[in-house]
């Protein structure tokens, strides 16, 4: 069945997804990329950047949940947080939940984004104003290679797909520089796209370049993100100086915040390598 022009679509070579539209909001093309916003008549707001899903008022809190608790509850003390791009907010919002962030720092190169976000998703930005929180808007690739080496607990890259200004996001330099910026035990997990439709393309390069510029270990974890193509995500954590492990196990088992994803268990299980995954990433 063709689809009239009441859908969104976002083709990703061999499958597409569609979201049903009412209107569209909004339109702009920034410096850095074409931002549009459409309401849909089933998953609230949608915020696309270049053709691509950002993401929905109504699944955006697995993906965010999932970029944020993981890696938080498997660092002993995760003080000094920076997050590059994640300019809709919603990450910052999940990170400051956690007490023991004393600095989250989100790096966006693109203050529209941030922008449009607090003006059709307010709900993701209302921990924007929390004296922990500060604002940039800067390249973050720049951002790390200037960085005080050692200074950053957890470094969250909640970027676009690797094109355009995200493109240096996921090379080697970048991941190079990350490793300086991070103090001893210091994790980074970043957005790492779909196991089904971009293994071969990014999640095996990502896991090479992790290894190859001073990261020790790399964990993929799985959860499901409905309007993103294939519908199954991933974001995986690079550790500088010890595995990957569920460090503050015992605290994530009495999350003393609302989640509406996120639980220990859903965090052992997310953690957990799928076979046709093990052998394309280890073969
Ligand atoms: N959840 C989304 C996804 O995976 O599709 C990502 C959302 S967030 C809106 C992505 C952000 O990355 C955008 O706001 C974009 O401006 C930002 N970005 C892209 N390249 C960047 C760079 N080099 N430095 C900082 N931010 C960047």
């Amino acid at each position: 069945m063709a689809l009239d022009d009441n859908w969104f679509t976002e083709p990703d070579r061999d499958i597409a997804m569609s979201l049903r539209i009412t209107k569209k909001l909004h339109e702009e093309q920034t410096p850095y990329q074409k931002i549009e916003i459409f309401e849909t008549t089933g998953f609230g707001n949608l915020m696309v950047i270049d053709g691509f899903v950002m993401l929905t008022g109504r699944d955006n809190f697995i993906y965010h949940e999932m970029m944020s608790h993981p890696v938080l509850y498997s660092h002993n003390a995760p003080k000094n947080v920076v997050i590059i791009g994640g300019g809709d907010c919603g990450t910052l919002r999940e990170v400051l939940k956690h007490d023991e962030v004393e600095k989250a720092t989100q790096v966006d190169i693109d203050e529209r984004v941030t922008r449009l976000s607090e003006q059709y998703f307010p709900e993701l930005c209302d921990a924007n104003d929390d004296p922990r929180a500060e604002l940039l808007f800067d390249d973050g690739i720049q951002y790390i290679k200037d960085a005080e080496p050692g200074s950053i607990d957890v470094i969250i890259v909640d970027s676009t797909d690797p094109v355009g200004p995200a493109e240096g996001l996921f090379s080697a330099d970048f991941y190079r520089d990350c490793v300086k910026a991070l103090g001893s035990d210091g994790l980074l997990v970043q957005q790492s796209e779909s196991p089904l439709l971009h293994t071969d393309s990014i999640l095996r390069p990502m896991h090479d370049s992790m290894r190859m510029t001073g990261f020790i270990d790399a964990l993929t974890m799985h959860f499901p993100q409905p309007t993103y193509p294939s519908g199954w995500w991933t974001c995986t954590i690079a550790s500088r100086d010890a595995p990957v492990s569920f460090l503050r196990e015992e605290a994530a088992e009495e999350i003393p915040f609302v989640t509406h994803y996120y639980n220990a268990a859903i965090h052992r299980a997310a953690g957990a390598t799928p076979e046709f995954f093990r052998r394309k990433l280890f073969a």
